[in-house]
């Protein structure tokens, strides 16, 4: 077959045995007759958590209208298949913004719940999840079913972070927050090492409701942990927003350019700029929750061997010697991203049963597939991450091992009961330790 859908990280490689376009007006027949299904939104996950090596993979998107919208209560009614980027095309300008949104607006409504994503805000409002009031999902066994926290609860609880294996999502009813407009206001302040970063966070998530920092993850020695902090809230605002430009990666480069002397430069200028250090920072929507999706396709500039985020929460008790040896482990290798993000989570409970999310400190980064050497550092991190007794997300993960997979969801037992049978996928398959379908 020639048509195979990819993970942004374009690691690993797979080839599903069907794509099927899930109609946009009716459920096709014959959808669970073959192979194990998969959804498949977006691909905005990095690693195969939407892959289905020899299986079928059953894309969403055509399915991608506004069902309807209550403009008083902010309650919208959507396809699975509708990206969020479209909600917020639509929604800002009349006064409602997303509860949660992921750092990429690219992402499908059903990816979005079947990973629980979380957002700069998740000290606040918890993560996706939290702001669903009601799913409808199509199960192989026939009819829909529609969950809520009142009704099929337990399937609700599944279905959120469920890693799209308890059923088709064919829509949702979302709850969004009201802002005045697409405007945010707060400040970015450098900071010099992990414990400064751990106060900064501490004072900010008092008042601001978005907290992210970016982390120079090649400093090393007394610079180490140093990197950028920002805080903003929504502002009162209602000014138009600018154009945005949008800029394409035109080619794959035949290698991979990202190399140690690369980072060095790009993060030493990244933390002295001078917007790294802004009492007063105005910024629009899009540059603030998705800077990166001006530059479409940037997956492309990792080269032909793609690449691979690691991204981890460790508990509150110990993330900072965790994190230090992280950092460490990752000065050491040499191999690392422009990207390092680093964020406290709140202690809101995840309502899924499999949600990512929990207290603690999440650190994400992207590696350079290098092969043999970016797997040893892969394993390496994931060993700390067990030992500091925190989880991997499997929506960026291609490396998890099944004893740190049921070590970091502990409510697996609850779950498995609620996977639908005729559905899989290749993450699912490496993590259970299950023979590949092909
Ligand atoms: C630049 C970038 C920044 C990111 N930032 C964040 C972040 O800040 N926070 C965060 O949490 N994540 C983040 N992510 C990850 C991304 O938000 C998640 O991987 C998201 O789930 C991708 O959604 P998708 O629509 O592309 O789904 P896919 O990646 O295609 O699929 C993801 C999962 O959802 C399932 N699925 C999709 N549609 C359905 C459906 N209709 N029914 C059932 N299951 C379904 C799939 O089977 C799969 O298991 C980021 C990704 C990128 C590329």
């Amino acid at each position: 077959m020639s048509e195979r859908p990819t993970s942004w990280g374009r690691q690993p490689v797979v080839s599903p045995d069907r794509v099927i376009d899930l109609d946009r007006d009716r459920i096709q027949d014959g959808l669970f007759s073959g192979s194990p299904v998969l959804a498949f939104g977006n691909g905005r996950s990095y690693g195969d958590v939407c892959l289905n090596e020899g299986g079928t993979l059953i894309r969403t998107q055509q399915r991608n209208r506004i069902l309807g919208f209550d403009a008083d209560q902010g309650l919208l009614d959507v396809e699975a298949g509708v990206l969020l980027s479209h909600i917020i095309e639509r929604c800002l300008p009349l006064g409602w913004a997303l509860a949660v949104t992921p750092g990429t607006a690219f992402v499908t409504v059903g990816g979005a719940i079947a990973n629980d994503v979380h957002g700069k805000n998740h000290h606040r409002v918890g993560s996706f999840g939290h702001h669903v009031e009601c799913l409808e999902l199509l199960r192989s066994e026939g009819g829909v079913t529609r969950c809520s926290p009142v009704s099929a609860p337990d399937l609700f609880r599944a279905t959120i972070g469920g890693l799209g294996l308890t059923g088709l999502i064919l829509s949702a009813r979302l709850r969004l927050r009201r802002v005045a407009g697409g405007w945010l206001r707060g400040s970015s302040q450098r900071f010099h090492g992990l414990s400064e970063f751990f106060s900064l966070s501490a004072a900010a998530d008092e008042h601001s409701e978005y907290t992210v920092a970016w982390l120079d993850c090649l400093a090393a020695g007394p610079r180490q942990g140093r990197g950028v902090f920002m805080q903003a809230n929504h502002a009162p605002d209602t000014a138009p927003l600018p154009g945005r430009r949008n800029f394409r990666v035109p080619i794959t480069p035949p290698f991979c350019p990202i190399n140690r002397l690369v980072l060095k430069v790009f993060n030493w200028l990244y933390f002295h700029r001078p917007a790294a250090e802004q009492s007063d920072a105005r910024w629009d929507y899009p540059s603030f929750f998705h800077p990166l999706d001006s530059i479409l396709e940037w997956n492309r500039l990792y080269g032909p061997a793609g690449f691979y985020q690691f991204q981890c929460v460790v508990p509150p008790a110990v993330s900072e010697p965790a994190l230090r040896q992280m950092l460490g482990l990752i000065e050491r290798s040499g191999q690392g991203s422009f990207l390092a993000v680093l964020k406290i989570f709140g202690d809101r409970p995840s309502l899924g049963m499999m949600s990512f999310p929990r207290p603690g400190a999440t650190l994400a980064l992207d590696f350079p597939n290098r092969g043999g050497v970016t797997e040893r550092l892969m394993r390496q991190l994931e060993a700390i991450t067990r030992e500091a007794g925190g989880a991997i997300y499997p929506a960026k993960d291609a490396w998890l091992s099944p004893a740190a997979f049921g070590q970091f969801f502990p409510n697996l037992g609850a779950f498995l009961p609620h996977v639908d049978p005729a559905f899989s996928s290749s993450f699912w398959r490496r993590v259970r330790a299950e023979a590949p379908t092909r």
